[in-house]
């Protein structure tokens, strides 16, 4: 995805506002009636079917009817999208979208032509109902665009982000094969020995955003104080978020290049960061604990990371059964709960090697052989890495 800072005029930046507002105003009716939706009631409508709903809509309010279709009709096509991840296990129930917070949509059925360079520095997009949108040219626009998604952040900074599936890498044709683990000290270890750490603020930046979010606690609600602070909050935010991508596009570059299959832990994020709070009838057990490990996990990008992996070296991602990947000694096989001597040292209790234990994860992740979960062979449960089970709504 790259992506690209727009320069607006007054009366687009308007017009822009309306999109986002008709956006969310479709999207909220979407988890609306979903919300609605009880057993026996029916099937929910899917996309064609609220696209029908949203005529009847338009035709009656000429608010929604004053808008672009397109991005009406987007907003029911992402809703979907969101509604079969949810299903699929892998990403949370979508939920109602907010002003100020949720601002964005989206445009389809982009024609070469709706996007055209002006000059070294600048280049302009066709955006329904806004005419054409200047947008400062920091890196050359991807081919066949296809759509597009504009944005407007916490910082008041409107991008455009083009969907170009990133082109696959050639892989070195050497049948090197890399286990790669996600972690909270670090962000991934290799099985090679490497550790890589995504990007965060400075320590001096890092102080100001805590002081700055000490202000807006005490500033005044609705205040002029307290929005100026809101800004200055979200822009170091969207500097940290802007170097997380970046990062990810780079290393999942590098490891596509260097490694013929490259294995993965499989996963499934959205649980994972779902989970923490549990259920009223079985609270969550340290859920404090594990709210700061979600944290970290979605501030690591590895969902981006491994998004990434799959598009750069297609059919050669695989994905590792993760437990007990943090328990086992790569060099003996020994599995033993209590290896894990600190969050940093793995220190087999059988051969007495000892190793980084995020390498040494990433070294059974690239042997492939974890152990599957239901094997009840005597083996100690796995401590800290079975994914939760999907909470799915009884049906
Ligand atoms: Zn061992």
């Amino acid at each position: 995805m790259s992506r690209y800072r727009l320069a607006l005029s007054p009366v687009q930046e308007t017009a822009l506002r309306e999109h986002c507002a008709h956006a969310r105003f479709v999207w909220n009716l979407c988890v609306e009636q979903e919300a609605e939706w009880r057993p026996g009631r029916g099937k929910m409508p899917r996309f064609a079917g609220r696209c029908r709903q949203l005529s009847e809509a338009r035709a009656e309010n000429p608010w929604l009817a004053a808008g672009s279709v397109i991005v009406q009709q987007q907003a029911i096509r992402d809703h979907d999208q969101a509604m079969a991840n949810f299903f699929a296990g892998t990403h949370r129930r979508p939920s109602w979208r907010k002003a100020g917070r949720d601002e964005g949509f989206r445009v389809v059925a982009v024609r070469p032509g709706d996007v055209r360079r002006l000059n070294r520095k600048l280049a302009e997009v066709r955006v329904p109902k806004a005419g054409w949108v200047r947008f400062r040219l920091s890196r050359p626009v991807p081919e066949d665009v296809k759509s597009f998604r504009v944005t407007l952040d916490r910082a008041g900074r409107w991008h455009v982000a083009f969907a170009a599936i990133p082109d696959p890498v050639p892989g070195p044709g050497n049948g090197e094969v890399a286990g790669v683990d996600r972690g909270v000290a670090v962000s991934a270890a290799l099985s090679t020995g490497e550790t890589l750490n995504v990007p965060r603020l400075s320590p001096g930046r890092q102080q100001r955003l805590v002081r700055l979010q000490r202000k807006l606690a005490r500033a005044r609600k609705g205040s002029r104080r307290r929005g100026k602070v809101k800004l200055a909050v979200a822009r170091l935010k969207g500097r940290e978020a802007d170097a997380r991508k970046d990062w990810c596009e780079k290393v999942s570059t590098d490891l596509a290049r260097r490694f013929d299959v490259i294995r993965v832990e499989d996963l499934k994020i959205g649980n994972m960061t779902r989970s923490a709070r549990g259920t009223i009838e079985q609270p969550g057990r340290n859920v404090q604990a594990k709210a700061g490990l979600n944290r970290e996990i979605a501030r690591s990008g590895w969902g981006l990371l491994v998004a990434r992996l799959e598009q750069k070296a297609p059919g050669r991602v695989e994905k590792v059964n993760p437990a007990y990947t943090s328990q086992r000694c790569s060099a003996c096989g020994h599995v033993d709960a209590k290896a894990r001597e600190s969050q940093a040292v793995f220190a087999c209790t059988a051969c007495g090697s000892a190793a980084n234990a995020d390498v040494n994860a990433a070294r059974n992740i690239a042997a492939g052989h974890a152990v599957t979960a239901r094997g009840g062979s005597g083996l100690p449960g796995p401590v800290n890495r079975e994914p939760q089970p999907v909470l799915l709504p009884a049906a």
